[in-house]
């Protein structure tokens, strides 16, 4: 019986996109393959609106380094840029595991979307047009961005339909590389 490397709850097995992985029902913290954690980020079933209720649970990345659930070994951290902010999940490479937080696994999904979204050029410059149309929506924008170094208000507009996928870009050529959680 695994348990979980935060509370150490028993870890219980579930179905996440179709994909086996063990949940810890107190935290919330998902352990899954390697290898279906790169499915489950292409993965599309659970809806958006699941995924986001999910990712607006995320409570931050736990700082210390947590023991694999199956062989007991310290795990690595393995960082994930989200563009918006970094997540750390734990990794045994030993027994091709991660770790997930509360939140994490749906926050790795969303971004993916977005991401894909955002390869879209002609989506992205009509985005971009529609925003640069309105100098007050953009100030307005610009201001929130620049004064939203709190979590809520960045989970916010992350998750914002009209805003998501312009987002990382604005936030990378105006405001700089800030708020990292
Ligand atoms: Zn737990
Ligand atoms: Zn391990």
């Amino acid at each position: 019986m695994n348990k979980c490397p935060v509370c150490q709850e028993t870890l219980t097995i579930v179905e996440y996109e179709d994909q086996r992985a063990r949940h810890c029902s107190r935290c919330g913290g998902y352990l899954v393959k390697q290898n279906r954690l790169e499915l489950i980020r292409r993965l599309d079933r659970i809806s958006k609106s699941r995924l986001k209720a999910d990712a607006a649970l995320f409570r931050g990345s736990t700082e210390q380094r947590l023991k694999c659930p199956q062989c007991f070994r310290l795990m690595r951290k393995q960082e994930i840029d989200l563009r918006v902010f970094r997540i750390h999940i734990d990794v045994c490479d030993r027994c091709s595991v991660v770790w997930l937080e509360r939140g994490e696994l749906a926050l790795v999904q969303l971004a993916h979307e977005a991401s894909t979204r955002f390869l879209d050029a002609k989506e992205f410059q009509r985005r971009m047009q529609e925003l640069e149309a309105s100098p007050e929506r953009l100030a307005a924008f610009q201001e929130r961005l620049a004064s939203m170094p709190r979590r809520s208000e960045v989970m916010e507009y992350l998750f914002d339909d009209i805003e998501e996928s312009i987002f990382e870009t604005i936030f990378r050529n105006i405001t700089g590389p800030r708020p990292y959680l």
